[in-house]
C-alpha cells in the first residue's frame, strides 16, 4: 500500500533532517520502500510503499512522529470515456504503468505509480488525474 506522507519543515517531524523513517523501520520491523520524495525549505512530500498487513502499523506510528499521513488508493486514475488508446501515456511512464492489451486497449497498473504527473502532463485528452 502506498502512504503519502506530507510535514512542514518547521514542524515536530521533519523527514528532510531527521531519520524518522529509518526510525519506524528499526521500531517496527516493517520494510518501507520510498518511492518519490519531494523536500525543500518549506515543506515536503514522501512516498513510500509498505505491505499492505503493516499500512496501519506504520501510519499510526508516522502520525504519532508529527507526520501527515494520506493513503493512496489508486495514485493515477484513467477517464476511460476520454481515453482515445494513443499509448503516449506508455512511452512516459518511468514505472511501466501503462501496456496495450491483446485488442490495443490502455491496461492501468495503478499500484505501481509513483506520481511523478509525466502521463498527466503527456495525456492530449486530459483522461488521467491523480487522487488527492
Ligand atoms: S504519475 Fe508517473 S508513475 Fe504514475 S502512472 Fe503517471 S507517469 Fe507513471
Ligand atoms: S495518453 Fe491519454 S488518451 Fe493516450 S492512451 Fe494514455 S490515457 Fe489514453
Amino acid at each position: 500500500m502506498k502512504l503519502l506522507l506530507s510535514f512542514s519543515r518547521k514542524g515536530k517531524a521533519d523527514p528532510g533532517r531527521e531519520p524518522v523513517i529509518a526510525r519506524v523501520v528499526k521500531e517496527t520491523g516493517v520494510l518501507i520502500n520510498v518511492e518519490k520524495a519531494n523536500i525543500d525549505s518549506m515543506a515536503g512530500e514522501v512516498l513510500i510503499d509498505v505491505p499492505d498487513r503493516d499500512a496501519d502499523l506504520v501510519r499510526r506510528r508516522l502520525e504519532e512522529m508529527g507526520v501527515a499521513v494520506h493513503v493512496m488508493e489508486n495514485a493515477i486514475t484513467l477517464d476511460e470515456a476520454e481515453c482515445v488508446d494513443c499509448g503516449a501515456c506508455i512511452s512516459v511512464c518511468p514505472q511501466e504503468v501503462f501496456s496495450f492489451d491483446e485488442e490495443w486497449r490502455l491496461r492501468v497498473i495503478a499500484e505501481r505509480c509513483v506520481l511523478c504527473g509525466k502521463c498527466i502532463r503527456a495525456c492530449p485528452h486530459g483522461a488521467l488525474s491523480q487522487q488527492g
